[in-house]
């Protein structure tokens, strides 16, 4: 049997506010990857097929691999229109807070959801949910914010509304966030989850070639430029370094989402067990940083600790104002605090 992670009182709240709230709106964080998107989309859908007006609203825009979702084409971009999207905020009944932790990381949304009075809730796999909700459904052991819609739309007693349309937002949330489920997904429930959403009709293997098998050859050529001439690995730390510059991103005709997955490779070599990524980012002027980890390293930790940013143990990401230079300045001069640690966590990182 299927294990719900919610209980009915985990939404009576919630089913509350349904029975008077008629304009929702569906918030997710800056630099939307998978599961922001599946689980928005789906959230949205299931509030629609409630009778209830619904939208998705992102800082900024989507990549290109997520565009074929159902409802992609009517999510509303913050960026593209501040001041319809602002008064969408105020006038919102509830304002739904999805795969984010800490208002920071909806960027210029924060002003106008800071200040609106609708219903705040939040939906999350984060640890460390910050206190600006009415209420919370934080639950870091899940594997992606997506799962957590699924068993939130059965905990609510609407399974059958879950339609093919809901299930392939859910699932390509679940995927991306786990690497096609190979990690944070040792779980029996989340394949029973799965065996749901097959049984609705989605077919995975094509969800799987829409979001990894649509690169540009460009794309692709800069991967190979990245692994061949970008990465550095440092064995006595068991650490790796990825840096692209914004010229080099430029080279090779950089989309947003043409870097997902990068942070990730350097984990396929035996004993490296962090690994970092540096993008320049002109256009916001920040160095954007990603991380990633393996066992109990973590990553989080390494972020919020030098660059104030956060995620998960193995999954966390940070900004950094400054050079390029600058930034891995301090992940080398973070990693040097790091080494005198007598924590197991982390002193695993420097045992050669
Ligand atoms: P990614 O490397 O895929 O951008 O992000 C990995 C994880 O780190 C995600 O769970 C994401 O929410 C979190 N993350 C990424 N960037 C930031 C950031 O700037 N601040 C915080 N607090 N978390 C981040
Ligand atoms: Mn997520």
């Amino acid at each position: 049997m299927i294990e719900n992670i919610f209980s009915g009182s985990d939404v009576s709240e919630f089913r509350f506010w349904l029975g008077w709230a008629d304009r929702y709106v569906i918030l997710t964080h800056m630099g939307p990857d998978g599961d922001a998107i599946g689980s928005s989309l789906a959230l949205c859908h299931y509030l629609r097929s409630k009778g209830k007006q619904a939208y998705v609203l992102i800082p900024d825009s989507a990549p290109d691999f997520l565009t074929w979702l159902p409802g992609a084409d009517e999510i509303k971009v913050f960026d593209r229109d501040p001041e319809s999207s602002e008064k969408m905020v105020y006038d919102a009944d509830v304002l739904c807070c999805l795969d984010f932790n800490v208002v920071g990381r909806i960027g210029k949304v924060a002003a106008s959801f800071l200040y609106s009075k609708a219903k705040k809730f939040l939906l999350d796999h984060h640890p460390f949910p910050g206190a600006n909700y009415d209420v919370t459904l934080s639950h870091p052991e899940a594997s992606s914010t997506s799962e957590l819609v699924f068993h939130f739309i059965c905990a609510m007693g609407d399974f059958d509304s879950i339609n093919k349309d809901i299930a392939q937002c859910i699932y390509t949330g679940i995927m991306t966030d786990t690497g096609a489920l190979s990690y944070s997904s040792n779980n029996s429930n989340l394949f029973k989850v799965i065996a749901h959403l097959l049984e609705k009709g989605i077919d995975k293997d094509e969800i799987y070639r829409r979001v990894f098998h649509t690169y540009s050859e460009s794309r692709l050529r800069l991967q190979g430029y990245v692994l061949c001439d970008k990465m550095q690995v440092f064995p006595e730390r068991s650490t790796a370094v990825i840096t692209l510059t914004d010229k080099e991103l430029k080279r090779f005709k950089y989309k947003k989402g043409d870097t997902e997955g990068f942070v990730n490779m350097p984990l396929q070599i035996d004993g490296i067990l962090l690994s970092a990524f540096f993008r320049e980012d002109k256009e916001q002027g920040l160095i954007k940083i990603s991380f990633r980890s393996t066992g109990t390293v973590p990553c989080n930790r390494f972020s919020s600790e030098f660059y104030n940013g956060g995620g998960h143990l193995n999954a966390a990401g940070g900004e950094f104002k400054g050079t390029l230079e600058e930034a891995v300045e301090v992940f080398n001069k973070g990693l040097e605090e790091w080494s005198h640690s007598d924590e197991d966590c982390i002193r695993q990182l420097f045992k050669k």
